[in-house]
């Protein structure tokens, strides 16, 4: 196990792709995990070559440090649940107070996945985007899930994984903050142009914080989040 090494959950999102940055900040050994459940929102995987791509090309002191990119299929998510971020379905809220676009499971098959290819790879730092903090209210983002399952892929695989989350106690525009102080402006410009967080996966609408439909629960946080984080510093 390399101590110095890390597996990224890199969706293509803002929040994974901050979380990329801050990883190849802090270890010497990078490489990138994306899941093709059959999400909507497909783009979000086309975006992650090219941050990737962008990031060797303007960020020489980090390109040396990134490693491999892997990509998994989970069909089966897909198969056995019926959200809104799977089917051609409304976003809606339900009974029970979560959004339609709860994916049950995801993050907990997603964090094992993970483990399972760093144990194979080596790598004993896992990095994901999880937030309790301005999120949608899934419960598979919560502090306690993931240290949980930090816990459990440990006992299951006789290993000494750490889970890292550090944007679990940043609201969005904080997010922007830590990008900022990352990478500074081109960091910024990069996870603008060339993440993707609308679960619809509308890629034909610019606006001010980047690509979307401007009116899914996603691109709410996201303009949320940038709105918040430019007035502060207007
Ligand atoms: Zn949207």
């Amino acid at each position: 196990m390399r101590d110095d090494a890390a597996l990224v959950l890199f969706s293509g999102g803002q929040d994974s792709a901050t979380c990329l940055a801050w990883a190849l900040d802090r270890f010497a050994h990078v490489e990138t995990l994306g899941f093709d459940y059959g999400q909507r929102h497909r783009v979000e995987l086309e975006v992650r070559a090219t941050f990737r791509a962008r990031l060797l090309r303007e960020f020489p002191h980090w390109a040396a440090r990134l490693g491999e990119d892997h990509v998994l299929a989970l069909d089966a998510l897909r198969a056995v649940s019926d959200t809104a971020l799977t089917r051609d379905t409304e976003i809606a809220m339900q009974a029970d107070g979560l959004p339609n676009t709860f994916v049950p499971g995801r993050n907990l098959i997603f964090v094992t996945f993970a483990a399972a290819l760093a144990y194979r790879r080596g790598l004993r730092h896992l990095v994901a985007g999880m937030c309790e903090t301005d999120y949608s209210g899934y419960p598979d983002c919560r502090d306690d899930t993931l240290k949980a399952l930090q816990v459990a892929v440990n006992l299951g695989m006789e290993r000494r994984f750490v889970l890292h989350t550090p944007l679990m106690r940043r609201d969005k525009a904080a997010t922007w903050v830590l990008a900022d102080r990352l990478g500074g402006a081109p960091l910024v410009e990069a996870v603008r142009e060339d993440t993707h967080s609308c679960y619809l996966g509308d890629r034909a609408q610019r606006h001010d914080w980047g690509y979307g439909c401007g009116a899914c629960p996603a691109c709410d946080l996201r303009r949320r989040g940038w709105d918040a984080w430019r007035g502060a510093h207007a």
